[in-house]
């Protein structure tokens, strides 16, 4: 990497030099997929319930997806939204588009359809994967009013099998107009794609995120970023094929993107996806699949903590731990000690970082702030430049809070179609991450505080702008702020502050109703409070922090 900040490059904060992986060892994603095909063969590489796909079916699958969509008249280059849960059909439709020369976007299932409409405008897709039922319910409503010129529809039943499963009662669900994926894959089978076009600064996702600086963008993540950062959780964490990884992230978030679909990819250790997050099944799957690995947020390690019938000899297998997204206390990695005898390693990062540019070294405990009882973060992992910074861009000394800036071969080559939010986000690919934070003495990362506005909900990211907006859509909203207040369960939690108009009435109740309707559940307030009139400056702008406090 060539950056203006090469010298503070802190490669002695390493556990191990040796393990450095500068380079990447593949050009592009699907040619670290394809060794590992060659290698795995035969063997397990995605597991979903009593099912197991190999790496060998994996491959077929995908270059028969590949194949149905280029038939379809998709061009390389284009873009492929992929609207589903954590099921196999995910990562058989990225590695198939992929193949096809085009361009994965994810997109949470939990979207309703405003949510959904910007990204498949904003990305321009014209290929939409989505699960039945999410189709029947949401895009159908809006997918015509968009470039989507192909549908494709699958389900979780494809994979279950009868009698197992939080899901196993569910029926089939008829969509037309659409192609089933079932039937493409099988009409395409045995056909091989020709071979993309693709490099190492080809884009591979589209995630979309809020970044720093306003609303949802497509965060431009290059084949490099994500070899790059397989190779991270590999060389970090020390993983390889005798690992198993519990998928329980979603895989529309980077973390699921890159600490499941592309660990596995890399390493061809096998990925058990869980569809749902339901922790007696998470915990039966760890026992039944022996599970080694995951990364997560902290609500899933509170949820295992908590799940009636826990035992603890459940976790057994399941030592290399990490949460991120999220800040996680002391006091929850204690108390999952107490109780599964395991560490769980902090690990930061962003949508723009391709997931971790900070870690906690495997089998290293991370120390924790006196003042602020935050757990560190870590230290940034191989070849990334951290700095931090004050208002004037200039480093401040160990010690001292700033901003983080972060430069690697994990940064994000910018937003889709957005030079203006790149170039004040990323400036010259060096990322202003809006977290505030510092580094001690010995090297060790602490986040504090934030620039941004962003709300952290157990690691989703809600953007106040989009809530307010959906609020000032209530006839009887004169003004509407919205801020994240602090939360036992989720760390930070939704809440609004409104004025009504004069004459009109509205009670909190209703417009938590009129917000639920319009939005992803993470999203809507919690808690509405009515005020005579919200707190600004004199040049009238809100007084975000100040809301909070109150
Ligand atoms: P996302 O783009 O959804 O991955 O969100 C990235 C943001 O999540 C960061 O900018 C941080 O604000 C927050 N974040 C990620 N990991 C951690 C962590 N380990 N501790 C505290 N905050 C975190």
């Amino acid at each position: 990497m060539t950056s203006a900040y090469d010298d503070k490059i802190w490669l002695d904060r390493y556990p191990d030099p040796s393990r450095h992986s500068i380079e990447t060892e593949f050009e592009t994603a699907l040619e670290m997929f394809a060794a590992t095909a060659q290698r795995v063969g035969d063997g397990p590489l995605i597991e979903y319930y009593d099912n197991a796909i190999s790496a060998r079916e994996l491959d077929e699958m995908s270059d028969a997806f590949a194949a149905g969509i280029l038939d379809a008249g998709f061009n390389a280059g284009e873009r492929v939204v992929i609207y589903a849960q954590n099921i196999p059909q995910f990562v058989i439709a990225q590695l198939g588009t992929w193949k096809a020369g085009g361009i994965a976007v994810s997109a949470n299932p939990m979207y309703r359809a405003r949510e959904l409409t910007e990204i498949l405008w904003d990305s321009g897709a014209t290929v939409l994967v989505s699960m039945q039922d999410l189709y029947r319910d949401v895009a159908a409503l809006v997918v015509d009013a968009t470039d989507v010129r192909t549908v494709i529809t699958t389900s979780e039943l494809e994979y279950q099998s009868a009698n197992r499963g939080p899901l196993a009662s569910a029926t089939r669900i008829d969509c037309p107009d659409t192609v089933d994926m079932a039937t493409m894959l099988q009409k395409y089978r045995g056909q091989s794609p020709p071979a993309p076009e693709l490099n190492a600064d080809s884009i591979a996702f589209l995630t979309y995120t809020s970044g720093t600086t306003g609303p949802p963008k497509g965060a431009m993540t290059t084949h490099r970023n994500v070899v790059f950062n397989a190779q991270t959780y590999r060389d970090w964490i020390g993983l390889d094929s005798s690992d198993v990884v519990l998928g329980v992230a979603p895989l529309f978030h980077i973390t699921g993107l890159v600490g499941h679909i592309a660990v596995a990819l890399l390493t061809g250790a096998p990925l058990v996806l869980m569809g749902r997050m339901d922790p007696t099944e998470t915990l039966r799957t760890i026992e039944e699949h022996k599970a080694t690995f995951t990364v997560g947020s902290i609500t899933v390690f509170i949820a295992l903590m908590n799940a009636p019938d826990v035992r603890p000899e459940s976790l057994a297998t399941l030592t290399k731990i990490y949460s991120g997204g999220a800040p996680i206390p002391p006091s929850t990695i204690r108390a999952f000690e107490d109780r599964f005898g395991h560490y769980i390693h902090n690990i930061y990062g962003l949508t723009e970082t391709t997931s971790p540019s900070h870690g906690v070294p495997f089998g290293v405990r991370a120390p924790v702030d006196e003042a602020t009882g935050a757990t560190s973060v870590g230290v940034p992992v191989y070849n990334t430049v951290v700095r931090i910074v004050d208002e004037s861009g200039q480093d401040v000394p160990p010690g001292e809070v700033g901003e983080l800036v972060t430069a690697g071969p994990q940064v994000a080559a910018g937003y889709w179609n957005k030079p203006e939010a790149t170039a004040d986000g990323l400036p010259g690919g060096v990322l202003k991450t809006g977290d505030v934070g510092y580094m001690d003495a010995d090297g060790w990362f602490y986040i504090v505080d934030r620039k941004k506005d962003q709300i952290n909900a157990s690691g989703y990211k809600v953007w106040p702008r989009e809530v307010e907006d959906v609020l000032y859509e209530h006839p009887a909203v004169r003004e509407a702020a919205v801020v994240g207040v602090p939360d036992e369960y989720r760390g930070e939690t939704v809440k609004a502050f409104v004025s009504v108009r004069p004459g009109a009435t509205a009670t909190p109740e209703e417009l938590i109703e009129h917000c639920k309707a319009r939005m992803a559940a993470y999203k809507y307030p919690r808690e509405v409070e009515i005020m005579d009139d919200i707190p600004k400056t004199a040049t009238g702008k809100l007084l975000r922090r100040e809301l909070r406090r109150t």
